[in-house]
């Protein structure tokens, strides 16, 4: 059984930390989230919403009910029961259908900043989120970053996940400075409460940290990564059926969406290379090192994807002071014939390839001959295998 107690908001230095006692089998964790000061205001107490959908996933895994102490929001608890859970367990068959105890529901609309928000982590999903509400008024109009330490930066967290966190946001808050507007940032301990991998579990966990924001924002995108007709419900990665999930974790008092869904990355891509804002700032890593002179490793399979996109539509250049270029055209070519010669080929994979045909890119003898050698690794460890299981 897990037990989730009433929050309680109490201050440290300029922040307020918002934190409930989580009980486990009887074992109590505290879990946190700490906030700017500022920002105390719309932070909920009357409802336990946050910290449910922040440890939904650890009940989830380990088969163990959840019981409420304090009021939830009514629409999320029936959101839950009847779509979130059943769709998540049937995606992924090692979760387990728990229950939800809740003492006492709350149908209020709790809402009154009356603004939009979104996350700021200066890739292509959130900058592509951003560039496609520039013309958005009122409650839709992003008024307001967000930038957590929830499982992005390490998937379990810890100091050295804090400190890329740090690093990264100094970043963030430039780039919102220049757009006259301000991050929110939210450090919390929930990584360290969950020890769960992050592919698994990152929209609810960012989620989470929203929800302790409803009385700010009436609407919040959050970026999916993922086109509308990729939707697949994926054991491993979560973000496969985003469109869904985050739907389904609205409240009364915030509405959430999974933005961008419209675009396809390479699309994504496009748009935000139109901005020379990012060419500075674009941060799509996988595999960040304090030490290094550029933002982006530049050999990930995410800074590769990126690299080679920008480099078929001729705007790779622009982007020279985040990405090491001359490592990327060491290597590309190798990647380029990975990425062809796949065995299991991502919709983003495939993305790509269809680009590279549009526009007539010419393989080099280099392609050709990793290709081969790629193919043939292929088919001799397919052979080890069917001897193997002779
Ligand atoms: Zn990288």
């Amino acid at each position: 059984m897990i037990v989730i107690n009433p929050p309680e908001i109490t201050a440290q230095d300029e922040f307020s930390v918002i934190s409930s006692i989580i009980e486990i089998d009887g074992k109590e964790e505290r879990l946190w989230y700490k906030f700017p000061r500022k920002f105390q205001q719309f932070l909920v107490t009357e409802n336990l919403d946050a910290f449910l959908v922040g440890i939904l996933f650890f009940g989830l895994k380990s088969g163990k009910n959840i019981t409420l102490k304090a009021p939830v929001s009514a629409r999320l608890f029936y959101t839950l029961r009847h779509y979130l859970i059943p769709a998540l367990t049937l995606a992924n068959p090692e979760f387990y259908k728990i229950k939800i105890i809740a003492q006492k529901l709350n149908y209020e609309d709790l809402n009154t900043g009356k603004v939009a928000g979104t996350g700021l982590s200066c890739g292509i999903d959130s900058f592509a989120t951003y560039y496609d509400h520039l013309k958005e008024t009122g409650p839709y109009e992003i008024n307001y970053f967000t930038f957590f330490n929830v499982g992005s930066h390490l998937d379990f967290g810890g100091e050295k996940a804090r400190k890329i966190y740090q690093n990264r946001l100094k970043s963030v808050n430039e780039f919102a400075l220049n757009e006259g507007k301000e991050v929110i940032s939210v450090d919390s301990n929930l990584s360290e409460v969950l020890k769960i991998n992050f592919q698994q579990t990152h929209s609810l966990r960012s989620i989470s940290c929203v929800l302790h924001l409803q009385k700010l924002f009436k609407n919040y995108y959050y970026a999916s990564a993922y086109r509308f007709d990729y939707f697949k419900l994926n054991p491993k990665d979560t973000s496969d059926f985003d469109l869904f999930n985050v739907q389904m974790l609205s409240t009364e008092s915030t509405n959430f969406f999974a933005s961008a869904a419209q675009y396809s990355r390479v699309e994504r891509t496009l748009m935000v290379a139109e901005h020379p804002e990012t060419y500075q700032k674009l941060d799509v890593c996988t595999n960040p090192s304090l030490q290094s002179d550029f933002i982006n490793c530049s050999y990930c399979y995410k800074c590769l994807r990126s690299q080679l996109t920008l480099d078929i539509a001729t705007k790779l250049d622009l982007y020279k002071d985040v990405f090491d270029i001359s490592l990327y055209y060491k290597i590309k070519d190798q990647y380029i014939a990975q990425l062809l010669t796949k065995n299991k080929k991502s919709p983003l994979d495939i993305e790509v390839i269809e680009f590279l045909k549009l526009h007539k890119y010419k393989l080099s003898v280099n392609i050709y001959y990793y290709g081969v050698i790629s193919w043939l690794n292929f088919h001799k460890k397919s052979l080890k295998n069917q001897l193997k299981n002779r």
